[in-house]
């Protein structure tokens, strides 16, 4: 067991910016117990509207060999936003992936203000 500052955040093992708030969230990987592993995907938060939770879209070409051209596609992920971090409708985030929270979510927001 590694001890450490309270309130101090955790070191998840990807090269982000950790929040500067602390919080008690334990689905928190900075603060809580949450690990992460897997992809760690960027894109745009699109919905805020629901409680510890965000949905962000990511955007993307995918190439259409026939004509030669790409076109535009999304998806949506649903993930877990740890009340430390103060997020915004239209701002560029990174997720990773995590273990399921719920039933659609197994993302959690890692960091926001992403350029
Ligand atoms: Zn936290």
């Amino acid at each position: 067991m590694i001890f450490m500052a309270e309130n101090e955040a955790r070191d998840i093992g990807v090269d982000v910016n950790p929040p500067e708030e602390p919080c008690e969230d334990k689905n928190c990987p900075f603060h809580g117990e949450l690990p992460v592993r897997g992809q760690v995907l960027r894109g745009v938060v699109d919905s805020v509207k629901m409680d510890g939770s965000v949905v962000v879209k990511k955007n993307y070409f995918h190439y259409i060999p026939k004509y030669e051209r790409y076109e535009k596609r999304s998806s949506d992920y649903s993930a877990h936003l740890p009340p430390c971090m103060d997020i915004e409708e239209g701002e560029k985030v990174k997720i990773m992936e995590c273990r399921s929270i719920s039933k659609s979510i197994s993302y959690v927001v890692i960091e926001g203000g992403v350029k």
